[in-house]
């Protein structure tokens, strides 16, 4: 007979949403255990930009959407735990950027105009003055606007790692699961996982629910269902990555003509003591149509344009597709929040953002005390000598 734990809460999935949710229901006093069948954060938010957006990104076009609303409060909430004071203690945790630059490259249209005017009211978005520029904007050639928006840029890495560090104990590795592992009964109910981890001897985890948050790895629940209550999108990104000794430090987003920033850029630190610029934006997006080497060769020319008095000779580009999992969208753009569905006894759930992984377990946490579940008896015996999963690599220490 195989061995059994059991336990109040089992997470599937170690990315952000799994972490900072293991977190906060540890807080309440339940028994939980993380289950992570790869590298912790290695799939979308090891890939993340680390911003944490206000809502602006989302509001480019001059309409607040509802989007931007949802996501406005978190910038706060993210303050307060990056200062030690919040919800969960991220005072480890390196700000790479207090703020978020916006520039364009000539002048405002007047929807762009009216739309600032009417923001700047609302929320920290300020006009920079010409002697305040990033070092990159400094130039007589440079002839666009610069703002200020209040979103921090924070280390990614980093995160997952202070996520993880206090709860050593429940985070554990598992082989890919399939299908068959999950167990349920007559009702639809999911009665039990079993797990693997070889060598070790197979288990079985019984849990009073199970909480989905393996981003795209969701599917392996929603293919379990006759009927789907839940459904799920990916949307493309192909990301650029350019790395070098001198490129300036810059954390901006160029205006353009779509709803979303013509391209994005933050920067980062390699572990062999290079910058890189991470870039996404509309060129991530749009790029999903070219291959490799036709987005290298069309962000040398977006380069150009965007800072012609720059030389990128020394530096190398490299690119990457990565898939935004998330619940699916009738015309298939992006969810206004995060997401979280109850199902019988589990629960299926997306962030949306790196930003709303509070929100999305401040949901859970209500749907969970509408369930009653409260601390039972736990016993995790079996998992003692079960292996724990490495946090990723930074992407750019993996592609260079
Ligand atoms: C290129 C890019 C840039 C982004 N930039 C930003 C940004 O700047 N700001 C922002 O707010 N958001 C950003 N996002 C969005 C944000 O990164 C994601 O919304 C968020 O990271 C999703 O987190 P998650 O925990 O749901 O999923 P993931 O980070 O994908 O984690 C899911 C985890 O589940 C594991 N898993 C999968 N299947 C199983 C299984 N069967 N059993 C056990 N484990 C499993 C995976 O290995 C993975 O570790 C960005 C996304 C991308 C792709």
């Amino acid at each position: 007979m195989k061995q059994c734990v059991e336990t109040d809460i089992a997470i599937i999935g170690g990315g952000i949403a799994g972490l900072w949710l293991l977190n906060r229901l540890r807080q309440q006093g339940l028994s939980v255990i993380l289950l992570e069948s790869d590298t912790l954060g290695g799939d979308q938010t090891h890939k993340s930009q680390g911003i944490i957006h206000g809502g602006i990104k989302y509001a480019l076009q001059g309409v607040f959407t509802k989007a931007a609303e949802a996501i406005a409060n978190m910038p706060l909430l993210w303050k307060k735990c990056l200062d030690g004071m919040g919800e969960i203690n991220l005072s480890q945790v390196p700000i790479l950027s207090t703020q978020q630059y916006l520039w364009s490259t000539g002048s405002l249209t007047s929807k762009l105009a009216g739309f600032f005017a009417g923001f700047t009211l609302k929320s920290n978005i300020s006009s920079v003055q010409k002697e305040s520029y990033p070092d990159i904007f400094q130039h007589t050639q440079f002839t666009g606007h610069v703002y200020s928006l209040d979103e921090i840029v924070i280390d990614a890495h980093a995160l997952i790692r202070e996520l993880m560090k206090p709860h050593r104990d429940v985070i554990f590795k598992v082989d890919p699961m399939q299908a068959h592992q999950l167990q349920f009964d007559e009702n639809n109910y999911l009665t039990s996982l079993q797990i693997n981890a070889a060598p070790m001897q197979p288990l079985e985890v019984k849990a009073q629910k199970y909480i989905f948050t393996a981003g795209s790895g969701n599917e392996l629940i929603l293919n379990k269902w006759a009927n789907p209550p839940v459904t799920m999108q990916r949307r493309p990104l192909h990301m650029v990555i350019m790395k070098g000794k001198t490129l300036p430090p810059l954390f901006a987003h160029c205006l353009g003509k779509s709803s979303t920033p013509r391209i994005t850029v933050t920067t980062h630190q390699t572990e062999d003591d290079n910058q890189v610029w991470y870039l996404g934006g509309h060129l991530a997006e749009e790029g999903v149509q070219r291959t490799s080497a036709e987005q290298i060769d069309f962000t040398r020319k977006e380069l150009q344009v965007l800072f012609p008095w720059q030389n990128f000779e020394e530096v190398s580009f490299t690119s990457f597709f990565v898939d935004r999992a998330e619940s699916l969208q009738l015309d298939g753009s992006r969810p206004s929040s995060c997401y979280m569905k109850e199902v019988g006894n589990t629960i299926v759930a997306w962030p949306t953002k790196l930003a709303l992984a509070p929100q999305l377990s401040h949901e859970i946490i209500a749907c969970l005390h509408s369930a009653n579940i409260t601390p039972c008896v736990a016993d995790m015996r079996a998992l003692r000598a079960w292996p724990i999963p490495a946090i990723a690599k930074p992407i750019w220490d993996q592609l260079f």
